[in-house]
């Protein structure tokens, strides 16, 4: 077994500016200058540890290039291309379509890297150059729609790696996408909405980003997009039993080629954005699990592309757990595994209602 892994240094070069946490900073609302959540250290510190670990001995190199216009086309407008492009080479940047995704002169540029590099890792797994892996690119991707970029997504790097692999291995190639990150993935979700081919299921804490999308009544083309919007406080028992009931019964009747994971750490217990009490080791049992579906189902095809996280300490040992399990080679324990011990993990009520209700939606998908 082989495990891809990509990182650039230049994802570390996105400039999403000052900031105050997720809000623009503004002295007359009181709101001080410091940095936007979504900063370079979250991703780079996790290179770092794959490296420093000496795990990165153990992992396939994949390359990154800049996905061309005509990739990207295939998922987003050319207005909102051509918009993203032309402000990229102002002296002062511009701002992936909501104002709250600010990126510096040259974002287009990296931006493309961030897809393109999707596709390679994509292109990689479903080749058999390697079992599976994870592209830890920058800028994340899942809330990007095909008209605009927003939530410090600019194009949704998933998508574009979809569809550049129907292009190769045809429209019928069958693609699960399973997001974990914190916040629902409403960009990966319209895009293939109507598209059957490709099912969407999205694990995210209820109403946190955006507010208005990812409850259980959005329903994709033949059942082909499952939500299910877990309460804030949500542990690995939540998860797990997400995962059991909803996750692996939808693949198991899905049948995909290719499983692919829009993989964020902002579900973790110390995220500054999500409310939600993941660890370490409860990311690394999901991603067992998925790797265990993949195995039965599509010849071990997992790969994941990076969204969001923003604890600069401890993203690290999220991902480092990820590509742990991944590549079956185990380097480094998490120092603050004190945090598995937490009350809360436990399945509660509240949340075993949420999955059992999205687990109702899995006859829906047509087989
Ligand atoms: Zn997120």
């Amino acid at each position: 077994m082989r495990t891809g892994y990509l990182y650039h240094e230049i994802f570390g070069w996105h400039d999403t500016g000052t900031y105050t946490g997720d809000l623009p900073s503004d002295p007359g609302a009181g709101l001080q200058p410091f940095i936007n959540y979504e900063h370079a250290d979250t991703k780079r510190r996790i290179h770092e540890l794959i490296v420093v670990s000496g795990l990165i001995d153990h992992l396939d190199r994949i390359s990154p290039r800049e996905a061309s216009e005509e990739e990207l086309m295939r998922v987003h407008t050319k207005e909102h291309i051509e918009r993203i492009k032309k402000e990229s080479s102002s002296r002062l940047g511009g701002d992936g379509g909501d104002l709250s995704t600010p990126f510096a002169r040259g974002g287009y540029q990296i931006a493309a890297l961030a897809a393109g590099g999707a596709i390679e890792m994509m292109d990689a797994v479903i080749s058999g150059k390697v079992t599976n892996g994870y592209a830890l690119i920058r800028p994340p991707g899942h809330h990007a729609v095909r008209e605009t970029g927003m939530g410090y997504c600019i194009f949704s790097n998933l998508a574009v790696a979809v569809m550049a692999a129907k292009e190769r291995y045809g429209k019928d190639f069958r693609v699960a996408v399973i997001d974990w990150d914190v916040h629902h993935g409403n960009g990966t979700e319209s895009i293939f909405l109507d598209d059957p081919t490709v099912l969407t299921i999205s694990l995210h804490q209820d109403r946190l980003y955006p507010h208005e999308t990812g409850d259980l009544t959005t329903l994709g083309r033949d059942g082909s997009n499952i939500n299910v919007p877990l309460p804030p406080g949500t542990g690995k028992g939540g998860y797990r039993y997400a995962m059991t009931e909803v996750v692996l019964p939808a693949l198991e009747r899905f049948k995909p080629d290719l499983i692919a994971v829009a993989s964020g750490f902002d579900s973790s217990v110390f995220d500054p954005l999500g409310r939600m009490l993941l660890t370490a080791e409860g990311y690394r049992e999901i991603t067992e699990m998925l790797m265990e579906s993949a195995a039965r189902l599509c010849n071990s095809r997992l790969m994941a592309t990076h969204e969001g996280g923003y604890n600069a300490t401890y993203s690290p040992f999220c991902g480092l757990f990820v590509l742990q399990q991944l590549s079956g080679v185990k380097r480094l324990d998490d120092p603050f595994n004190h945090a598995d011990q937490y009350p809360g993990h436990e399945l509660k009520a509240h949340e075993k209602d949420v999955v059992d209700r999205a687990a109702q939606l899995i006859a829906d998908i047509k087989v």
